[in-house]
């Protein structure tokens, strides 16, 4: 099943795509604007602690998933959310029994997941890792279109930058395990870091798992959906019964949950592959309804598919 779709999505794929209308893109704006838009309010939110293993947990607040691994060698953690909530997270951490946080593996350079790190690179001289493309996103100003809204994420001054990238795989030997942290070339972003924790069999897979709703792929930062599901494909390759999947935003996931997600963009990239080679424009792909075995528990379908239409008709790789 897996590989029959894969060849059939691998077939449209080469198919010349004929020109098609893309859809205009939102005035942007700051991003403090664009998070109270979506109703992100760091006062009221409260970091929730969900225990792995001793030692591994998960702090969900705003923004990103944080896995946190601690132990004799230090704190590492994947992701850093946003300063508004540091205290919080901080508080959070230390009723584990963690203080300064030595590594942060940032998945992406989305300001929801990494713009913790202008706290922690200033106030805990943290060493912060991450994918080499999503350094240079981080130089500089970059528009994320949400598709609703756009919102400029500001370049980094130096101590929020990553003093560490690597391209395709490196190691971390850290709290008696090995963490793999890998890329699988563009997928949410062009700078996916995909960590697993080989010890305590987790997997942080950043935005390119999203299990709050569909996933947003950036495309016009060079996202594609194509990339999302062939990513996904290789994490579920190294994964077993037990594997705890940890997405981006939402809870936590086992390996069927996971292949679910994998199913249902591996259908919904298959149908629109078939409408946009019939000529068919996203008003159109919008209104035939691909999505709907997945909406009661995906919500509203409309980034996603605009986001999606534009990385397969563009097939926009920087
Ligand atoms: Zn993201």
């Amino acid at each position: 099943m897996k590989n029959s779709f894969a060849a059939l999505a691998g077939l449209l794929l080469c198919a010349p795509l004929a020109a098609h209308e893309l859809p205009p893109d939102p005035e942007p704006q700051p991003v403090d604007a664009v998070m109270t838009a979506f109703g992100w309010d760091a006062d009221k939110v409260e970091i929730r602690t969900q225990e792995i293993a001793d030692g591994f947990y998960v702090l969900f607040g705003m923004g990103g998933n944080i896995a946190v691994s601690s132990g004799e060698d230090g704190v590492l953690l994947v992701d850093d959310q946003v300063p508004a909530v540091m205290p919080k997270l901080r508080r959070a951490m230390r009723k584990q029994g963690d203080r300064d946080v030595d590594f942060v593996i940032n998945t992406h350079w989305h300001f929801d997941h990494a713009d913790g790190n202008l706290v922690l690179g200033k106030e805990d001289n943290t060493w912060l890792v991450s994918h080499s493309n999503s350094r240079v996103m981080m130089q500089r100003d970059n528009p994320v279109n949400l598709v609703m809204a756009a919102a400029t994420q500001k370049a980094y001054p130096p101590e929020a930058l990553p003093d560490i990238t690597f391209d395709d795989i490196m190691q971390f030997h850290i709290n008696g395990e090995q963490v793999d942290v890998m890329h699988f070339g563009p997928a949410h972003t062009t700078g996916d870091a995909i960590v697993f924790f080989q010890g305590r069999n987790a997997v942080h897979m950043g935005d390119v798992f999203n299990n709050a709703g569909y996933p947003f792929i950036d495309a016009a930062n060079g996202g594609t959906l194509d990339g999302v599901i062939r990513n996904c494909l290789e994490v579920l390759a190294m994964t077993d019964a037990n594997t705890v999947i940890i997405p981006g935003h939402g809870e936590l996931a086992t390996q069927a949950e996971f292949g679910d997600y994998i199913t249902m963009l591996e259908i919904v990239q298959l149908e629109m592959l078939a409408m946009i080679a019939d000529g068919k424009s996203l008003e159109e792909i919008q209104a035939a309804g691909i999505t709907a075995p997945w909406d009661e528990k995906r919500g509203d379908p409309t980034i996603f598919l605009n986001r999606s239409y534009v990385s397969l008709t563009t097939r926009y790789h920087p």
